[in-house]
């Protein structure tokens, strides 16, 4: 039996945040209506111009340099030559032979191993406009808003052998672009998506198979599913000795399926040529040599600090690393020293993240400090607060703000550590419960937790745990009641 191994690339188009296009200066902003932001230039009438949108240079460039690219200086853009009503000049601009960035990689993490996917080239091109179907009247619209808008194309070597591996190589991509200000990445707003090429091939066999590219594939739960599909395929064919064609194929996400757009026979020739109306692109080495030594650390690094120096657990790790703003309040509160990365993280991860999806906003929105975050930690670790009481204390903390020691007492949720009034509450609670102590004193040991955890029930989470316990398992040990 024949065992194959899947090998996959990937092209991920992500949309520059530039104020302006890329060869004009209409506006640059998503969800503008149709056929405004457009003039004469990206609407490609004849006799105009196309100028350079230097900024969108630079966040290539700064793409480039965190993806540990060869910024290549002289590179050109090309016209890529095909008709298609979404796009008015019936060519768009792209740079085929000489591209900005070359041979970069991205280290991603994969269910606790480093993988390296090595980047053939990042390019700067021009995205095209969209068609509109309207199924009532049988007629197609086009809108040209999005024509001209700056993007780059990051292309990677074939080097990744999963879904899973893919699945962390774009969602390392997006927060880098995300954290740098290079892009927003919103899957919802189109401004990130990607094409896939997967192949199959004998296990360890130096020779790739006949590959299938994949396109319309707009959010990464669809690559991940597009991937097992296109595996599954694939692999069903040659099973049944069958041939794989080379060809262009169409994810449906709604359907789970891919179809054919074009064979190999049918492939387009875009006939690319250097653009005559634009030149060379020199970088400023001066330029590089300041972004590069302005970099900060990067969430894919900080995901590997996290995991392996910190002691987190990938996943947990990834939501903060790959938050810039979880990531910062995280990083400030650790800072002080007051709590353990392991609780700041559990309360980042588990509370604030499920409070700021509930009221559907951000870190930024709320009245949180780090000094704060830390101190309730510490309180939480050091059992001077219990779980329950923490987690008022903290919806006040993002809400209202303030501090811990004011909230707890305002609340009411200081702990009681009185020997006295603990000792009459556990005395009160093991009289009602007599079968569970019958059962601790015949030796069943979870019985002395039922008692605790009513004990607790009882003070509303302020008694002190530890001294709770210390109580039940003297009082019933002592036969007093
Ligand atoms: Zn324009």
């Amino acid at each position: 039996m024949v065992e194959y191994e899947p090998v996959i690339g990937l092209e991920v188009h992500a949309e520059l945040k530039t104020a302006s296009k890329m060869y004009c200066s209409c506006e640059n902003r998503f969800g503008a209506e149709p056929n405004t932001l457009v003039c004469p230039v990206c609407m490609g009438l004849p006799g105009t111009l196309p100028r350079l949108n230097k900024k969108a240079v630079e966040l290539a460039v700064k793409a480039g340099i965190a993806m540990n690219c060869t910024i290549q200086q002289g590179s050109y853009q090309d016209r890529k030559n095909y008709f298609y009503p979404d796009l008015p000049k019936s060519y768009q601009i792209s740079q085929s032979e000489r591209p900005l960035c070359k041979n970069g990689y991205l280290d991603v993490l994969v269910e606790g191993q480093r993988k390296r996917v090595r980047i053939e080239r990042i390019h700067i091109e021009e995205d095209a406009g969209k068609l509109i179907h309207d199924p009532q009247s049988g007629t197609t619209l086009a809108d040209y808003v999005r024509c001209g808008v700056p993007l780059i194309e990051i292309v990677t070597e074939p080097d990744i052998g999963s879904s899973q591996e893919a699945h962390a190589f774009l969602e390392t991509v997006r927060s880098t672009l995300k954290a740098l200000d290079i892009s927003d990445c919103k899957m919802q707003e189109g401004s990130v998506r990607c094409d896939v090429n997967v192949s199959l091939r004998e296990k360890g066999s130096p020779s790739l198979g006949t590959r299938c590219e994949m396109k319309n594939v707009n959010s990464f739960s669809g690559a991940v599913r597009g991937i097992e599909y296109e595996i599954s395929r694939q692999l069903r064919l040659l099973t049944a000795r069958e041939t794989i064609r080379q060809e262009t194929r169409r994810w449906d996400d709604a359907k789970g399926l891919s179809t054919v757009m074009r064979t190999k026979e049918n492939a387009m020739d875009y006939r690319f040529f250097p653009e005559p109306d634009l030149g060379l692109i020199t970088v400023p080495e001066e330029l590089i040599s300041r972004i590069r030594s302005s970099m900060p650390e990067l969430p894919g690094e900080k995901l590997f600090r996290y995991t392996e120096e910190l002691g987190l657990k990938e996943q947990e790790a990834k939501i903060i690393a790959f938050d810039t703003e979880k990531a910062r309040l995280f990083e400030a509160s650790l800072s002080s020293k007051k709590a353990s990365a392991r609780t700041l993280c559990s309360l980042i991860v588990g509370e604030i993240t499920k409070f700021l999806k509930d009221n559907s906003c951000e870190i930024r929105d709320m009245r949180l400090t780090p000094e704060e975050l830390a101190e309730l930690a510490g309180d939480t670790e050091q059992g001077r607060i219990s779980s329950s009481s923490a987690k008022k204390v903290l919806k006040e903390l993002l809400t209202v703000g303030g501090n811990v020691k004011e909230i707890t007492k305002r609340l009411g949720l200081e702990q009681d550590s009185d020997p006295e009034s603990i000792k009459k509450l556990v005395t009160q609670v093991i009289a009602q419960q007599p079968e569970a102590v019958r059962e601790f004193r015949n030796g069943k040991t979870s019985a002395l937790n039922h008692i605790i955890g009513l004990c607790m029930k009882a003070s509303k989470g302020r008694a002190d745990p530890a001294m709770v316990r210390k109580f039940a398992e003297k009082l019933i040990n002592d036969k007093e009641v």
